[in-house]
């Protein structure tokens, strides 16, 4: 006979991290200035499109997450 525990495990955000929000342009080499808010690099981006006429943004937002096992 088998015995099989469940244990639950929930994720979240690492506490005394960061989020941090980057973006490149999918068109030339240009990137925003990583920032820990996505208004200023959502604006950055705004502004190379008018520019540049860039459109394509490759944008990534970076978190550290920690998982904690429950008893
Ligand atoms: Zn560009």
């Amino acid at each position: 006979m088998s015995v099989y525990a469940f244990v639950e495990h929930t994720i979240k955000e690492h506490p005394d991290t960061d989020v941090t929000y980057e973006a490149e342009c999918l068109w030339c080499d240009w990137a925003a200035t990583p920032a820990d808010d996505s208004e200023p690099v959502d604006m950055a981006c705004m502004q190379h499109t008018g520019r540049t006429g860039h459109a394509g943004f490759r944008r990534l937002r970076t978190s550290f997450a920690m998982v904690i096992r429950r008893k």
